[in-house]
């Protein structure tokens, strides 16, 4: 029996016509999209809805929380096997940890995009439609939480990172490597990797509340700490730095970061570099500084992290337990 599928269209370069210079993002509707991949009847029932359209530079989270408010009213209901969301590449990476951070369901949730807009030749949205439904179907994917689905390859929303701006095989997961590939309509699954349970599902369901400011700051040579404490005047309660390495930052930026936790703020040391974990008291004493590490989670997905913990109210000496827990 074919499975019922809901396809959530959110805009994205998928959804994009080429211009004069370029093209734009968020243009084509959601049935102009599922026209072009006809072969989609043959595999599953499905629900198009047309949520927003826009390039996903333009994603905020009181956006996201209505999606997600949408995804889980949809996976709540009995009939539905699976979400598929269209949604451009540029914000995958956070809007993807977001969901499954927050979304309760074992059913498969996938995102998918593309890296040439509609009109282009060999586009690969079509494709990536497909083997996002095929994905969203397959019983193989429960379990594994929030997934992201282009160019054949499927992966987590913990580990995936874009890595290229505009290859159409611009998705990696560092270290972990993807959990599973599509070879016509068969799903090769390479991984065991089960979604770790997060404590916020469910928690961002029930009130828009504003999330708090959390600002990154990319590290290099010579670094200089002034932006980052106007950022804190501005009302920033957390600050991710991308540092160099295994995160570190200069003594000057230590410094000014130590007088940040001491004072609340929450400071995460995260890596401009795409690949490793950051650990713990390597060059930097962060149990003396008052410092959080990321672990695994690049400093977009860190942010993300951040700004739930703090909405939630978790304490600071909680915070880096979650980075250990869920990165
Ligand atoms: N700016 C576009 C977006 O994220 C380009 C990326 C894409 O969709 O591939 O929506």
């Amino acid at each position: 029996m074919k499975k019922n599928i809901v396809i959530i269209a959110t805009g994205g370069t998928i959804a994009g016509e080429s211009n004069s210079k370029g093209y734009d993002s968020g243009v084509l509707t959601v049935e102009r999209l599922l026209e072009s991949v006809p072969q989609l009847s043959g595999l599953a029932e499905f629900e198009a809805i047309q949520f927003c359209n826009i390039g996903s530079q333009d994603m905020n989270f009181s956006t996201l929380q209505k999606l997600v408010q949408l995804i889980q009213e949809k996976c709540d209901r009995t009939e539905i096997d699976g979400v598929v969301v269209i949604h451009g590449t540029d914000t995958m990476e956070e809007s993807t940890f977001f969901c499954d951070l927050v979304i309760d369901t074992d059913k498969p949730i996938v995102f998918t995009g593309s890296m040439r807009p509609n009109s282009s030749l060999s586009a690969d949205g079509p494709l990536n439609i497909y083997n996002a439904v095929l994905a969203a179907s397959s019983e193989q994917l429960h379990g594994y939480g929030v997934v992201v689905c282009l160019n054949g390859e499927i992966h987590s929303a913990r580990t995936v990172l874009k890595s290229h701006t505009t290859s159409v095989g611009t998705f990696i997961s560092p270290v972990s490597g993807v959990i599973a590939t599509i070879v016509g309509n068969a799903l090769f699954c390479q991984s065991k990797y089960r979604r770790l349970r997060s404590p916020f599902i469910r928690s961002q369901l029930q009130d828009l509340i504003p999330f708090p400011r959390v600002d990154i700051f990319y590290g290099y040579t010579a670094m200089n700490e002034d932006l980052i404490e106007y950022s804190v005047s501005q009302g920033a309660k957390g600050i991710i730095l991308a540092g160099m390495g295994n995160g570190n930052v200069n003594k000057s930026v230590v410094d000014c970061c130590v007088r940040l936790a001491a004072a609340g703020i929450c400071v995460v040391r995260a890596s401009r570099v795409a690949n490793g974990p950051v650990v713990r008291n390597l060059e930097i004493d962060d149990s003396l500084c008052g410092f959080v590490v990321s672990g695994n989670l690049s400093p977009q997905k860190a942010r993300v992290l951040v700004m739930i913990a703090l909405q939630t109210g978790v304490s600071m000496n909680e915070i880096q337990k979650l980075f250990y827990e869920l990165g």
